[in-house]
């Protein structure tokens, strides 16, 4: 799950890190009264889950009230990269003599959670490791072993930080950053830029914080933080179900049993010249109401033109998912055609089932390869 950066900044600040103050402003006015509130110079930052939002005209520095009520004028409602704004973060303006850039991120080949620091912040990192990666200072940390003085040294020498007034700063920031990716069972926490004031005050000036969605149940303040209106109304609508779903963005919608099943679907899918529009897992259970359920949220999907049910039964049932599918045909209005293999457990059966109903829009197709390639003929 990912925060907005105010979020983030108010798990920054509960776990030490040091960020500027601020204020959640939701209209114009809102920004007005947070500017008047926090005095002198602001800035007013777009809140959308995507970055580069000072390129995008996201973020704009405002001398008092008026100017701040103007700029959120401006900055609300605006398109960046397909998220409109709808919340403005008005926070107490840096001055800014330097930009450094600090993460930790979980690093899964190592198995471990890996820091970078550089010099060179305020630029995409992804730059930086290209065009100059020796600036970038990498640091695995043994989970056990928690994270060391004598590695944050390491990182702060290796990034070349000089200034020791800096170095004391950055040395108690990166000990408080790991305590929150570890606190907030964070996979990513990504400070760009991490400044340096003209007064040499080192802190946090944005924040990017991902919270592993396995570990929520333990940070019920954290889950409340989701934004559900931002959401996708699709995989809103799969995570209240419990359904495993990805978007995509072709025009065949795919259910499955099983991750490795529902992967090589695609693959036939796209041998067969199509493109899915999504896919769903239905795992290892399969019942009635799970095929119900992952077809409602698959047939939901605009961009679904035909849809793919590929079954091959171990523990699912094959009559099992044919029932779900014949009560998910008379609950729901589904209006594109369905192309159905069952395959595996009872299959004769589902197929049996499936048969005696006919329901219009159904084909039943016994091969993966035929079953894909009339997927994708119904989807043209
Ligand atoms: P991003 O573009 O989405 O990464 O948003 P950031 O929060 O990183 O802001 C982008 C840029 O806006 C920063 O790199 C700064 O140069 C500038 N900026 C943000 N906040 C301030 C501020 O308080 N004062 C000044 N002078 N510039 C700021
Ligand atoms: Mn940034």
């Amino acid at each position: 799950m990912d925060l907005y950066e105010y979020q983030g900044k108010e798990l920054f600040r509960r776990y030490g890190v040091p960020v500027s103050d601020g204020r959640l402003a939701m209209s114009p006015e809102e920004a007005r009264a947070a500017a008047q509130e926090l005095g002198g110079q602001v800035v007013v930052k777009a809140q959308v889950l995507t970055g580069g939002r000072g390129k995008a005209g996201g973020i704009k520095l405002a001398d008092g009230p008026d100017e701040a009520e103007a700029r959120a004028r401006e900055i609300l409602g605006l398109d960046i990269r397909g998220h409109v704004v709808r919340r403005l973060w008005v926070e107490r303006a840096s001055e800014i003599a330097k930009e450094y850039y600090l993460s930790i991120t979980f690093d899964r080949g190592a198995k471990k959670p890996l820091f970078m620091l550089t010099t060179e912040g305020g630029v995409d990192i992804e730059e930086v490791a290209e065009t100059n990666p020796d600036a970038l200072s990498r640091l695995h940390v043994d989970a056990l072993e928690g994270f060391q003085p004598y590695q944050a040294r390491r990182l702060i020498y290796g990034a070349g930080i000089e200034d020791p007034g800096e170095q004391k700063q950055v040395l108690d920031i990166l000990g408080k950053l790991y305590a929150a990716f570890v606190g907030a069972d964070a996979m990513l926490c990504e400070v760009n830029p991490l400044i340096v004031t003209p007064e040499g005050e080192v802190k946090a000036l944005d924040s990017k914080f991902t919270v592993d969605d396995n570990a929520l149940y333990k940070h019920p303040e954290i889950a409340e933080m989701r934004d559900l209106s931002a959401a996708d109304p699709q995989e809103a609508l799969a995570r209240e179900r419990g359904v495993t779903y990805v978007k995509l963005d072709g025009e065949v919608g795919i259910l499955g049993n099983g991750a490795g099943l529902v992967m090589s679907t695609l693959d036939v899918i796209a041998l067969a010249g199509g493109r899915p529009a999504n896919f769903c897992d239905l795992g290892g259970g399969g019942d009635a109401q799970g095929v119900v359920d992952a077809l409602e949220v698959v047939t939901g999907d605009p961009q679904v033109r035909s849809i793919l049910f590929n079954i091959f039964g171990g523990i699912t049932r094959c009559d099992e998912v044919a029932r779900g599918i014949l009560q998910a045909l008379e609950r729901l209005a589904i209006e594109q055609p369905i192309v159905v293999r069952l395959d595996g457990t009872n299959a004769g059966e589902g197929r049996r089932i499936l048969e005696e109903a006919s329901p219009v829009n159904l084909h039943p197709v016994p091969t993966m390869l035929e079953a894909a390639r009339r997927a994708v003929e119904l989807s043209r």
